[in-house]
C-alpha cells in the first residue's frame, strides 16, 4: 500500500512542503514524488488530526479481487458494443426500433419484447449488442464514473436538419472517449434530406467521410423506412474487425451495469454487460459496493440463460442492493468473498469521495503542473454566440506552453447544462462560461463532482486568469 507525498498532500488538504517538513521530522528525507507507505501516511494523518484512514489504494490489493491479465492465446474475438447518438428527434429511436425489428424472427414477432437495457442483434452469425439508452449523455455519466462500455458509436444526423448542436456535443463527447464514430446519415426519405450538406458540416467539425477524403465511414439511412439498414449493420462489423475486440469467454466474468433498479416483485434488478469471461448462474459477484450471488439471468429477448459470454448484455436477480449505472461487477471465489469485497468498497469509496477534489481547477493548476499531474489543460467553452465561443477557443489554444498543451475539448453556445460538467468530469476538463450561467442542475452536479466552472463577461478577463493559473500567478477566489 503506497502513496506519493503530493498524493497524501492533497488527500490531507496540505501543501506538499507541510507533509515533506514532516516527514523530516520523523528522520525521512523524502521529496514531492517519493513514495510513503500506509503506515506513515497514516501517522501523519494523525498528526494533522485528519480524521481520516488511508487505505491500501489499489483495487488489486483487495484479497479475492486480483485480475489475471488474459494471456494473449485465450483471447478470441467478441462482438461489438455500439451506443447511438445525436440531436433530439433525428432519430435515435426510431433507428434502435428498426434495427431491432430487421432481426426479429417470425416466432419471437408474436411475443412480447422485454427491454432491458441492451438488445443484441444478429447478423449472418455475427452478433452486436447495441445499448438501449441513446445519447451522449448517458455514454459520458458511465465513463464519469469510470466504466467505457461503448466500443463504437453511431452518430445519427437527419439529412433535411443537418449538424445540430447536440451533434457537435455528440461528436465531442465521442471524440475524448476516443470511441471510433460510424455516421448513420438519416431520413434520406424526406424529399428535403441533403446528406451533402451533412459531409460538408461534418468536415467542419473534424470528421471527413470516406468520399471526402477521410476514414469516417457514413451510411445514409432511412431508419423509418428501413432503408440500408442492413449495410450500417455491416459497416459495423467491420469497424467491429479493425478494432479487433478481444475477450478471453474461459475465465471469471468482469463488466459494467448499465441499469439498475428495484423491482417489486424480483428485489434488486441489474442490467449488465459482461466485458470478459463467462457470467453463469450461481456466481459470487461483486457490483459497484453492494454483492450477491447471481440467482437468475434473463437476456435480452427475455428468456431464461445460464450463462451469458463477452459482450452479452444480461438481467441479474440475486443482489443485494441496487448497484448504479457505470458500476463495475466482478465474479469472485466465494460468497464470503464477495461479502468482504463489497465491506472493503464501501470504505474505498467514501475516501474516493474524500479526494474527489483532486480535479484540476484553475486554483491549483500551478501546483498539479508543478507536481507532473497536469500536461494538459482540458478546457469546455460555452458561450452566448457562435462567435465568441470561436473567438476564445482560438485565443486559448494559443495560451498553450511547453508545460502544458491547453485543448477545448467541446466549445458550443447556450447555458452550461450537466451534459457539459459530465464531459468535464469524464475528461478532467474545466469549464469557461461567456455571458452564459450554468442551469441549476448543472451547478450543484459540479459541485459534487468537483468540477471548476467559471463564467467571464469579458474574453480578456478568461484569458488573463488561465495564464496566470498557468504561471502560478492566479489570485485564489474568494
Ligand atoms: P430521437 O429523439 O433522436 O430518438 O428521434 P426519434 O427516433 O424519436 O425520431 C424523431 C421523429 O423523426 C419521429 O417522428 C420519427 O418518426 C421521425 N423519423 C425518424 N427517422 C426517420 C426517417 O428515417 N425518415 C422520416 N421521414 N422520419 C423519421
Amino acid at each position: 500500500g503506497i502513496l506519493t507525498v503530493s498524493e497524501l498532500a492533497k488527500l490531507l488538504g496540505k501543501t506538499p512542503a507541510e507533509i515533506i517538513t514532516s516527514l523530516i521530522k520523523k528522520g525521512i528525507m523524502a521529496t514531492i514524488n517519493q513514495e510513503v507507505d500506509i503506515d506513515t501516511a497514516n501517522e501523519i494523518a494523525f498528526e494533522c488530526g485528519c480524521e481520516i484512514e488511508v487505505e491500501a489504494e489499489e483495487e488489486e490489493e483487495i484479497e479475492g479481487l486480483e485480475i489475471e491479465e488474459d494471456k494473449e492465446e485465450d483471447l478470441v474475438y467478441r462482438s461489438p458494443i455500439v451506443t447511438v447518438m445525436g440531436h433530439v428527434d433525428h432519430g435515435k429511436t426510431t433507428l434502435l426500433d428498426s434495427i431491432r425489428n430487421t432481426n426479429v424472427t417470425e416466432k419471437e414477432a408474436g411475443g412480447i419484447t422485454q427491454h432491458i437495457g441492451a438488445s443484441v442483434v444478429n447478423i449472418s452469425g455475427k452478433k452486436i449488442t447495441f445499448l438501449d439508452t441513446p445519447g451522449h449523455e448517458a455514454f459520458t455519466s458511465m465513463r464519469a464514473r469510470g466504466a467505457q462500455v461503448t466500443d463504437i458509436a453511431i452518430l445519427i444526423v437527419a439529412a433535411d436538419d443537418g449538424i445540430m448542436p447536440q451533434t457537435v456535443e455528440a461528436i465531442n463527447h465521442a471524440k475524448a472517449a476516443q470511441v471510433p464514430i460510424i455516421v448513420a446519415i438519416n431520413k434520406i426519405d424526406k424529399p428535403a434530406a441533403n446528406p451533402d450538406r451533412v459531409k460538408q458540416e461534418l468536415s467542419e467539425h473534424g470528421l471527413l467521410v470516406e468520399d471526402w477524403g477521410g476514414d469516417i465511414i457514413s451510411v445514409p439511412v432511412s431508419a423509418k423506412q428501413n432503408e440500408n439498414i442492413d449495410t450500417l449493420l455491416e459497416m459495423i462489423l467491420l469497424v467491429a474487425e479493425m478494432e479487433e475486440l478481444k475477450a478471453n469467454p474461459n475465465r471469471k466474468a468482469t463488466g459494467i451495469v448499465i441499469e439498475g433498479e428495484l423491482d417489486k416483485g424480483r428485489g434488486p434488478v441489474a442490467t449488465v454487460v459482461v466485458q470478459n469471461g463467462t457470467l453463469k448462474v450461481g456466481d459470487p459477484v461483486v457490483v459497484g459496493s453492494t454483492y450477491g450471488k447471481v440467482r437468475a439471468m434473463l437476456d435480452d429477448k427475455g428468456k431464461n440463460v445460464k450463462k451469458a459470454g463477452p459482450a452479452t448484455p444480461v438481467e441479474i436477480l440475486g443482489l443485494s442492493d441496487v448497484p448504479q449505472a457505470g458500476d463495475q461487477f466482478i465474479v469472485v471465489g466465494s460468497d464470503k468473498i464477495a461479502r468482504s469485497v463489497s465491506e472493503k468498497r464501501k470504505d474505498k469509496i467514501r475516501a474516493a469521495q474524500m479526494k474527489a477534489s483532486q480535479k484540476v481547477s484553475l486554483d491549483d493548476l500551478f501546483q498539479q503542473m508543478q507536481e507532473g499531474a497536469v500536461k494538459e489543460l482540458n478546457v469546455i467553452i460555452k458561450a452566448d454566440v457562435q462567435g465568441s465561443a470561436q473567438a476564445v477557443k482560438q485565443a486559448f489554444e494559443k495560451l498553450s506552453d511547453e508545460e502544458v498543451a491547453v485543448k477545448v475539448i467541446h466549445g458550443g453556445v447556450g447555458a452550461i447544462t450537466e451534459s457539459d460538467v459530465m464531459l468535464a468530469s469524464a475528461s478532467n476538463a474545466i469549464i469557461i462560461g461567456f455571458n452564459v450561467r450554468p442551469v441549476s442542475g448543472a451547478k450543484s452536479l459540479a459541485e459534487r463532482e468537483s468540477v471548476d466552472v467559471r463564467t467571464y463577461r469579458i474574453i480578456y478577463d478568461a484569458i488573463e486568469d488561465v495564464k496566470d493559473a498557468m504561471t502560478g500567478m492566479l489570485e485564489p477566489e474568494f
